[in-house]
């Protein structure tokens, strides 16, 4: 038999090398930026024709190409960027393959001017299709400027590929987006069809998201910060209240590099998990600094997925820094960090150990039995909301005159409706929804008691029984030992009933038959496979069971402690399942009414 293998020529090999770097014009976007980036340019500009269909331009003011560079980085597997295999394993810069330009010249039309600033003058090259048209000195500013016409124009099949313009626009700006948020500290322009959609000024990087994502999400993103020997984390978590249906603001960065992390995308959700609607995703932009030597970035062409070498820690570290964040962020939910007066938020030092925030409560309190007592609150909640000077208060119902002097030193807590409480602060007036702030209270006190030993604050019943269908009585045994850590012990009884044996003594004001029916019901509609939260989900379950026997008239006393409790809360912004549990009315939003 004849012989038959061939090597392929290089306009063909690097066509084919071409189908996994360069899929479409946002391909190009992506390589060329970040060739740009590694020229170490301080100011990028991106221009687009029919949203790169026929033109996608970078201008850069990096460090350019000699002469003989200018030449050589069409070719495959030509790079500066690393020079032995070593090298892998300390990659700082975004490209290191050394195929981009050569796949790019494969399948456009490229012409590119490059002067470094050394020589007199610079280099013009133009390629078709991995052919050479011409190379001649030109004079040219310093940096490089690559302008690729006609994508696919040889390779008709991809082509017809392409989406439509506002497709292939969005897939484009995807990329920007990336590349952008990743350096901050670079100038970014972008124009198509000659209308500039976007510049970007050199800024840190709160501004940069607030550039690339409009004001709308100045006020809603938290700081977040850690330094470990292992990893360095930064960047910054959208509020709960911005989290969307879609994806589209959730980004990390390794070494200044976008990737995709589906495991970590996972510690994410956990964090913010019945703080957010169970459909929708937190926004976050989330920066690790790691030492290349522990990623491995070459297991993909365009190098969006990488591989950890401590993917449990780095797990771990990122949770309990967004846990972290977010913890500080709820007990200040109206505060702009930037304004003066802010309360003191301690926070960790380098080199400190991240520990997530814990407040201690005590579990036999109960907020609402008739003796009342107080409980060392930890919080000084007026601090953290600036209450107003006594003589500004809203009266008191109390007050003998509506013009007399106010005469005690007491806060003022309003009653509405028997159903909310409001109360002034210094940016407005506060309203707290009674039997949401109840709610979140109880899941907490119920989470705090871990183990029946610990459970203090419960009580003995006198048993009560309960009769239950088959599917109800099963459901219910399946939940009962994490009832049984929430302080609530049952018995099967034989035969379809139940005994309710104890409960806690935050719930001594409710029938129990009552609440473990409700409780029941709320149930039904959960999938119970899952072992992890079921603890979390039971006693979310229980809290908003309980919670509506609130919905009553309180007295001061009571109004003041209800709202002492809440801000002992990790979270007092929301209740379990993520629901508001209070507003400001912004005293500037007043005065418009007032106009
Ligand atoms: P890689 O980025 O993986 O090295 P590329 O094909 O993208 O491979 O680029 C090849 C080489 O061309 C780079 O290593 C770099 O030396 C040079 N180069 C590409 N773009 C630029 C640029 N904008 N400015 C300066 N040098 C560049
Ligand atoms: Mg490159």
């Amino acid at each position: 038999m004849a012989d038959t293998i061939s090597v392929l020529p290089d306009s063909v090999a690097n066509q084919i090398a071409a189908g996994e770097v360069i899929q479409r014009p946002a391909s190009l976007v992506k390589e060329l930026v970040e060739n740009a980036v590694d020229a170490g340019a301080d100011s990028i500009q991106v221009i687009l024709k029919d949203a790169g269909r026929t033109l996608v331009q970078v201008v850069d003011n990096g460090c350019g190409m000699s002469e003989t560079d200018a030449r050589l980085c069409f070719e495959r597997h030509a790079t500066s960027k690393i020079k032995q295999a070593d090298d892998l394993y300390a990659i700082r810069t975004m490209g290191f393959r050394g195929e981009a330009l050569a796949s790019i010249g494969a399948v456009a039309q490229v012409e590119m001017r490059t002067s470094t600033g050394e020589h007199p003058g610079g280099t013009r090259i133009v390629i078709h299709g991995s052919e050479i048209q011409l190379q001649e000195p030109a004079a040219c500013p310093d940096g490089t400027s690559i302008a690729v016409k006609n994508l696919f124009y040889n390779v008709p099949a991809r082509r017809k590929f392409l989406k439509s313009n506002t497709v292939e626009l969005r897939h484009i700006l995807t990329e920007f987006h990336r590349i952008a948020l990743a350096h901050p500290r670079i100038n970014f322009q972008l124009f198509h069809n000659n209308s500039e959609i976007y510049h970007l000024q050199a800024s840190q990087l709160h501004q940069r998201i607030v550039s690339v994502f409009g004001k709308g999400i100045n006020q809603n993103i938290i700081k977040i910060q850690a330094d470990t020997l292992m990893i360095n984390l930064s960047g910054y978590i959208g509020k709960p209240k911005i989290a969307r249906k879609k994806f589209g603001e959730q980004f990390f960065f390794v070494n200044q590099r976008f990737m995709k992390h589906p495991y970590f995308h996972k510690a994410i959700m956990q964090c913010y998990e019945r703080l957010i609607p169970p459909d929708t995703i937190p926004s976050y932009f989330i920066f690790l600094d790691i030492d290349p030597s522990r990623i491995d970035v070459n297991i993909h062409p365009t190098k969006t997925e990488i591989k950890f070498e401590d993917e449990k820690a780095i797990y771990q570290i990122l949770q309990a820094t967004v846990k972290e964040s977010l913890g500080k962020f709820s007990i200040t939910p109206s505060l702009n960090f930037n304004q003066e007066g802010a309360i003191e938020i301690p926070v960790p030092h380098p080199g400190e150990p991240v520990s997530i925030p814990e407040i201690k409560v005590d579990p036999e309190f109960n907020p609402f039995a008739s003796h009342l007592r107080r409980t060392a609150v930890p919080q000084n909640w007026e601090r953290l909301y600036s209450r107003e000077n006594n003589h500004d208060n809203i009266r008191d119902q109390s007050s003998e005159s509506m013009f007399s002097q106010h005469k005690a030193e007491t806060p003022s807590f309003i009653q509405l409706k028997n159903k909310f409480i409001l109360t002034p602060v210094k940016s407005g007036l506060m309203v707290i929804h009674q039997v949401r702030a109840y709610e979140r209270i109880l899941y907490e006190q119920f989470l705090k008691n871990t183990g029946l030993a610990s459970f203090s604050g419960q009580k003995s019943l006198f048993p009560v029984t309960i009769e239950l269908s088959i599917p109800d009585e099963q459901l219910l045994l399946q939940v009962a030992p994490s009832l049984k850590s929430l302080g609530i012990e049952l018995e099967s009884f034989g035969g379809q009933s139940v005994l309710i044996r104890s409960l806690p003594e935050i719930l001594s004001d409710q029938d129990p038959k009552t609440l473990i029916e409700q409780l029941i019901e709320a149930l039904r509609t959960e999938s119970l496979n899952l072992k992890e939260h079921l603890r979390e989900m039971v006693a979310g379950k229980l809290a908003g069971v309980a919670a509506p026997s609130l919905n009553r008239y309180l007295n001061n006393e009571e109004r003041r402690f209800l709202i002492d409790e809440l801000f002992a809360c990790k979270e007092p912004q929301f209740t379990p399942s993520g629901k508001n549990v209070l507003t400001i009315l912004q005293l500037d939003e007043l005065e418009k009414q007032f106009f």
